[in-house]
């Protein structure tokens, strides 16, 4: 096998500095980096789980478990903000 194929979107030599965000940890507010692809990671500092805001959450709009999966992440489906007079 000359060299397997990899899609060079997954690959992080290949990204950009735009495709990493800092944001601070929700426990202990130092700051973590996060790919963009990076829902949540483990931050280095306090070992606790953190979450990346800026997550494209674009699959909740057709995933089945999204109103499970998003409220783990405190949000609210698209749309769901209240009651439709
Ligand atoms: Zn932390």
């Amino acid at each position: 096998m000359a060299g397997a194929q990899h899609c060079p979107g997954q690959d992080p030599r290949f990204w950009k500095a735009e495709d990493v965000s800092e944001e601070p940890c929700i426990h202990c507010g130092k700051v973590v980096e996060f790919f963009k692809d990076d829902l949540r990671r483990k931050c280095p500092y306090c070992r606790q789980m953190t979450y990346n805001p800026h997550h494209d959450l674009a699959c909740a709009a057709w995933c089945p478990s999204a109103e499970q999966c998003l409220a783990q992440y405190g949000r609210s489906l698209p749309g769901d903000e209240g009651p439709v007079q």
